[in-house]
């Protein structure tokens, strides 16, 4: 029995673990495109960047644990070309590998800002290596200009603020995250970001970046200002990494071709299954939805059931998950639960610091979103999970009260 898992990072991993975990002692490969073993991505954008790391990487296990204690045949720095879904095989630098059962976990590849090409001084974050060359540039008191104002946008003009840097963060819509969460939580978000001292610029796209000798030197907006950078960091989404994949037969998600997978996370040929950043998921627990998520959670939680139902195919039950993510900004902490596919947001508590957001479908709860309540998140999640009805949600979150808890 052959166990297969491309993609080396937190799913890969949590794959590797659970098919351990779940008994299997057959032979278990994995391969990455990173020369890296499995390193944690949410320092890169918040300890990792301001001032309060010793600037080491986050790895979960060294290699040797990752052969001793996992039994992990490790093919690093050797990305996945090709699958063959008929034959069984993945083809990684002119060899095919032969699999009873995949697991792919190839996550997300952050895009580029138009035209920056390889102007140096124009970064996106993702890996190890943005995170040092990023971090090298604050260190040097980077003029920053961080366009796209979302979770990891902010996270970086949070970590120049805690240096004390100048930061400029352009959003193309009229308030951050609230095609995503709401206005009301848009609004907070973009008040966070004010109060700390960020120039925040909405409603303004970008349409060139200023070069001087291949560095950077500046970024247009679409009203003509020319803001003065040195340090560019594009947080404008990502694309699901699957251009390996090829024709092999899997379907993929019209748009964005990540892997479309059922409530099971198989991905439609025997013995595939996909985990984490790369895969649309069916939920269940929230009409059908198909579901695509960056969320550390998700992609561990997949990946564990993912490698048990490569496994058994047969005793695959759905995974209907509640999402759960967080993020840190200026010493705040944002954590949503569930989703806000909604027909209502509901703010429940509205001061900048203890707020707490309500999320409907229909007659149920369906998400919650709360800054500086870590005390709170999780009691909605179960709730959220437990299908309760509004009215009840709605009751119970005025007895949590406004404050803080
Ligand atoms: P990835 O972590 O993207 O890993 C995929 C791996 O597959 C990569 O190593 C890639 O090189 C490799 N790969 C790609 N193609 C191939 C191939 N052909 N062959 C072999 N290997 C391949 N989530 C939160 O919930 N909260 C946070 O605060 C948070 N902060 C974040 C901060 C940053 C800077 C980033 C980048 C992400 C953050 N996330 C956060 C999201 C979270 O880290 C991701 O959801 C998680 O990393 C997804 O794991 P994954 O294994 O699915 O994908």
């Amino acid at each position: 029995m052959e166990r297969l898992v491309v993609g080396a990072s937190l799913a890969g991993l949590r794959a590797v673990q659970s098919a351990r975990r779940s008994g299997f002692t057959g032979r278990i490969t994995l391969i990455g495109a990173e020369e890296h073993v499995p390193y944690d991505r949410p320092p890169l954008s918040k300890s990792f960047l301001d001032t309060g790391h010793d600037g080491s990487p986050s790895s979960f296990h060294s290699e040797d644990e990752l052969r001793e204690q996992f039994g992990v045949e490790l093919r690093l720095g050797a990305p996945a070309e090709a699958l063959d879904t008929a034959a069984r095989e993945v083809r990684v630098a002119d060899r095919a590998v032969p699999y009873d059962g995949l697991i792919i976990a190839t996550g997300a590849t952050p895009r580029a800002l138009p035209g920056a090409g390889a102007i140096a001084g124009v970064h996106q974050l993702r890996t190890l290596e943005d995170a040092v060359a990023i971090r090298s540039a604050l260190e040097s008191s980077a003029r920053t200009v961080v366009v796209g104002a979302g979770f990891i946008g902010s996270e970086v003009a949070s970590a120049a603020r805690k240096r004390g840097l100048p930061v400029t963060l352009v959003e193309a819509s009229d308030l951050p995250l609230s095609a995503a969460l709401g206005r009301d939580v848009g609004a907070v978000c973009a008040d966070l970001h004010r109060t700390h001292g960020t120039d925040l610029r909405l409603g303004r796209t970008v349409t060139g970046i200023e070069s001087n000798h291949g560095a950077v030197t500046g970024v247009r907006l679409d009203d003509g200002t020319v803001l003065s950078a040195d340090l560019v960091v594009a947080g404008i989404g990502v694309t699901p990494a699957t251009t390996w994949l090829g024709d092999c037969g899997l379907r993929l998600h019209e748009h964005d071709g990540g892997v479309l997978c059922d409530s099971t996370l198989w991905a439609g040929a025997p013995g595939v299954y996909a985990a984490g950043d790369v895969a649309h998921a069916v939920n269940p627990l929230f009409d059908d939805d198909l579901m695509r998520l960056e969320h550390w959670t998700t992609a561990a939680e997949q990946a564990a059931v993912a490698a048990r139902h490569a496994l058994d195919p047969a005793a695959a039950t759905p995974h209907a998950p509640v999402p759960y993510f967080w993020s840190d900004w200026y010493g705040h902490r944002i954590q949503f639960a569930g989703t806000a596919r909604a027909d209502e947001v509901r703010v429940i508590s509205q001061a900048q610091q203890g707020l707490l957001a309500l999320y409907r479908r229909g007659h149920r709860l369906a998400g919650a979103l709360t800054v500086d309540r870590p005390g709170d998140i999780m009691k909605f999640r179960r709730r959220i999970a437990g299908r309760d009805d509004w009215a009840e949600a709605l009751a119970f979150a005025r007895r949590r009260g406004p404050a803080p808890v």
